[in-house]
């Protein structure tokens, strides 16, 4: 099963892949991740993202493209991934379509988690991440057990430096430009999935769940 998780920035992409994840047993592949795990690491990849990243800005196509295939080319995700932040713009999904052609093989699943604008700067302004296991809690609407440390594995949580709110805005205008027209094109083949994303999040687990079967 490949899925594709399409949704603003903070709607909520990455806490419903986890669980999809986790559910499925098929990997979560978040090209944020990659780029997170390759700035802790100082890696070349890692200072040319994190230039754009800072800026609320996408990494361009080019790279970005070159390490999702490189990621879902690993055995790992031979019977299928959960995609959460890329495609983001129409190349990317146009290169992913095509890749997937040559393997006589297919999205089956794009899953728009649709949160409005209004919902989004609270949602990220209290996301809190875990810098050593990934988890995601929201001070809020899905505490840590204790605060500021995470419940999986003890780690101190962190916010995320792009998760300011001037460049959360810059975000949400990049997301309407680049990325909302995903939501066109997976409709246009056959695989659109609209969920509500301002529930609770099990409530819009249960809805994915019905939908995946
Ligand atoms: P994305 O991957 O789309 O950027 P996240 O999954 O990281 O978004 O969620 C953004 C923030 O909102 C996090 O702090 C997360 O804990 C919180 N969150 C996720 N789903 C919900 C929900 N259904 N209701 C309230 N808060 C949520
Ligand atoms: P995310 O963790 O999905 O919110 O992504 C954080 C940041 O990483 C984005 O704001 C972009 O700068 C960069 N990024 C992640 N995925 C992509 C992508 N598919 N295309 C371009 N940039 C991306």
């Amino acid at each position: 099963m490949k899925i594709v998780m399409l949704g603003a920035p903070g709607a909520g992409k990455g806490t419903q892949a986890k669980m999809i994840a986790a559910k499925y047993g098929i990997p979560h592949v978040s090209t944020g991740d990659i780029f997170r795990a390759n700035i802790k690491n100082g890696t070349e990849l890692g200072k040319e993202a994190k230039s754009y990243m800072d800026k609320g800005a996408l990494v361009p196509d080019e790279l970005t493209v070159r390490i999702l295939l490189d990621r879902v080319a690993q055995d790992d995700c031979a019977k299928g991934y959960v995609l959460d932040g890329f495609p983001r713009t129409i190349p990317q999904a146009e290169v992913l379509d095509a890749e997937l052609t040559k393997l006589n093989d297919k999205i089956d699943f794009a899953i728009n988690v649709d949160v409005p604008d209004e919902n989004i700067v609270r949602r990220m302004s209290g996301r809190r991440s875990c810098p050593s296991c990934g988890a995601t809690y929201h001070i809020v609407h899905i505490p840590p057990k204790q605060e500021g440390v995470c419940d999986k594995c003890g780690a101190a949580l962190v916010q995320r430096d792009d998760d300011k709110e001037e460049t959360v805005k810059n975000r949400l205008k990049v997301y309407h430009e680049q990325t909302q027209p995903l939501i066109d094109f997976y409709e246009k083949k056959g695989v659109l999935q609209n969920v509500d994303g301002t529930v609770d999040s099990e409530e819009v687990f249960a809805a994915i769940v019905k939908i995946l079967g």
